[in-house]
C-alpha cells in the first residue's frame, strides 16, 4: 500500500478536466520513476490514461528505490517506460500525438547544488526543459498538446519580507537549485508567450507522503529512528515549512491541465505551516503508535547553506484560476508516511 487511493478520483474532477484526461488519452510524464511522479503515474493511469514515462533514473538516491515505486505502473498495459534522459531523447518524436506533457524531471535538493554538482541542475533542470518547449513548438507536437505542466518549486522565493508569498513577490532564490528551477519556470513562461506552448507551473511547497525522497527531512527521520541512528537537524527546528502531501501535489497536476491562461504560475502549499521540530514531534508520535520505542536521538547542525528560514504560500491564486486547494491534514499526512516506511522497512509490499 503506497497510502494513496485513487479509487474515486474520476468524482474529485471538474468535467472539463475530467474529459481533458479521458480514458486512453496519451499523456508523459517526465521523472515519473521519483517520488512525486510515480504517484502522478498511478494516478493518471487509475484515470484510464495512456502513460509515457520517461525517467534516466539518475543516482542522487538509491535506483532500487525508484525501481519500486515503478512496480504498479509496470504491471499495466497502459504504461510504456523510456529509460532514457531527456538530453538523448528524440522530444519531438515523444510529444507528437501526446495531450499533455507533466515535466517532473530534474534535479533535485538544495544543498547538493553548490559546487561542481550544479552542471546536473544546468543539464536537467534547465537544459532539458528548455528542450522539451523546442520541441512543443514543432506544429506536429501542437496540433494535439493541450499543455505542458512544469514542476516548480517554492525554492524560487528565498527568503522573503513578508509571509505568506503570493506569486507576484519577487523571486529571489537562495540556492543554485532554486536559481534552475526558477530559470526552467522563465522558460515556461517565455515559450508560452512567444509560441503560444500552453504551460501551467506549479510552485510546490516542500512535498511529503509515502516514497518522499530519502534526501527529505521526514523519510530521513524515519529512517534514522528505525536503524537506531541518530537524526541531525539543520539549524534550531524552528524554521517554518508549508508542507504539502503528495496526493494534493498530484491533483494540482490534474487541475493544472485547464488552467484559464496559457503561461500560468501558481503556489502549491499545504496549508500546514508549522516548524520542523513540531513536525518531528508529530511524526515520532505517528512512528511510535506503529512501532514502540522508536525514536531518534536528535542532534543539531549548522543552518545548510541555501537553506531558507520559511517558506508560506498564499494559495489564493491556485484556488481562484485551477480549483485546487489543499485536502490533507498534516497529521494525516505524516501518519501515511510513517506507515508507509514502517511497511517497507518490514518488507512488506509498500507501494
Ligand atoms: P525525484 O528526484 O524523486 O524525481 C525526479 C526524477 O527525475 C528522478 O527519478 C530522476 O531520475 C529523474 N530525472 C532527473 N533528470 C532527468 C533527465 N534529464 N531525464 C530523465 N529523467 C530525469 O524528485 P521529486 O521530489 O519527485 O520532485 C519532482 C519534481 O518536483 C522536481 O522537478 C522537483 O524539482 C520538484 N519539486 C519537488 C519538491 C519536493 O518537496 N519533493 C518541492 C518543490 C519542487
Amino acid at each position: 500500500m503506497s497510502g494513496l487511493d485513487w479509487d474515486g478520483l474520476r468524482q474529485e474532477l471538474p468535467a472539463p478536466v475530467s474529459e481533458l484526461l479521458a480514458e486512453g488519452t496519451p499523456v508523459v510524464v517526465t521523472g515519473c520513476a521519483g517520488f512525486i511522479g510515480s504517484h502522478l503515474t498511478g494516478a493518471l493511469l487509475a484515470l484510464g490514461c495512456e502513460v509515457t514515462g520517461v525517467d534516466s533514473l539518475t543516482d542522487y538516491y538509491d535506483v532500487a528505490q525508484k525501481r519500486a515505486n515503478l512496480a504498479g505502473p509496470l504491471a499495466s498495459p497502459d504504461f510504456c517506460f523510456r529509460e532514457r534522459d531527456l538530453n538523448d531523447l528524440d522530444l519531438r518524436m515523444l510529444l507528437t500525438g501526446k495531450r499533455v506533457c507533466f515535466h517532473l524531471a530534474a534535479q533535485a535538493g538544495v544543498r547538493a547544488s553548490w559546487g561542481a554538482e550544479f552542471t546536473r541542475y544546468l543539464d536537467w533542470n534547465v537544459l532539458a526543459t528548455q528542450r522539451l518547449l523546442e520541441a512543443c513548438r514543432h506544429e506536429d507536437v501542437r496540433d494535439d498538446l493541450v499543455r505542458v505542466v512544469y514542476s516548480s518549486s517554492s525554492s524560487v522565493y528565498g527568503d522573503q519580507p513578508r509571509y505568506p508569498v503570493t506569486e507576484d513577490d519577487l523571486p529571489m532564490p537562495r540556492s543554485p537549485y532554486g536559481v534552475s528551477k526558477l530559470a526552467a519556470e522563465h522558460l515556461c513562461v517565455l515559450y508560452g508567450e512567444n509560441y503560444g506552448v500552453p504551460t501551467t507551473s506549479l510552485r510546490y511547497f516542500t512535498v511529503y507522503g509515502p516514497r518522499q525522497r530519502p534526501d527529505m527531512a521526514f523519510r530521513k527521520f524515519l529512517e534514522a529512528a528505525l536503524d537506531g541512528r541518530p537524526f541531525s537537524i539543520y539549524g534550531d527546528g524552528a524554521q517554518t515549512r508549508d508542507f504539502t502531501f503528495v496526493r494534493d501535489a498530484v491533483r494540482a497536476n490534474l487541475l493544472a491541465t485547464v488552467a484559464p491562461d496559457v503561461t500560468e504560475v501558481v503556489n502549491i502549499g499545504g496549508g500546514s505551516r508549522v516548524s520542523l521540530r513540531e513536525a518531528l514531534d508529530v511524526l515520532a508520535t505517528e512512528l511510535a503508535a506503529r512501532v514502540p520505542g522508536a525514536g531518534p536521538e536528535i542532534l543539531r547542525e549548522e543552518t545548510a547553506r541555501g537553506d531558507v528560514r520559511h517558506t508560506a504560500a498564499d494559495v489564493s491564486r491556485a484556488a481562484e484560476r485551477i480549483g485546487w486547494r489543499p485536502a490533507v491534514a498534516l497529521g494525516d499526512g505524516l501518519a501515511a508516511e510513517a506507515a508507509w516506511t514502517v511497511a517497507r522497512r518490514s518488507g512488506h509490499d509498500a507501494g
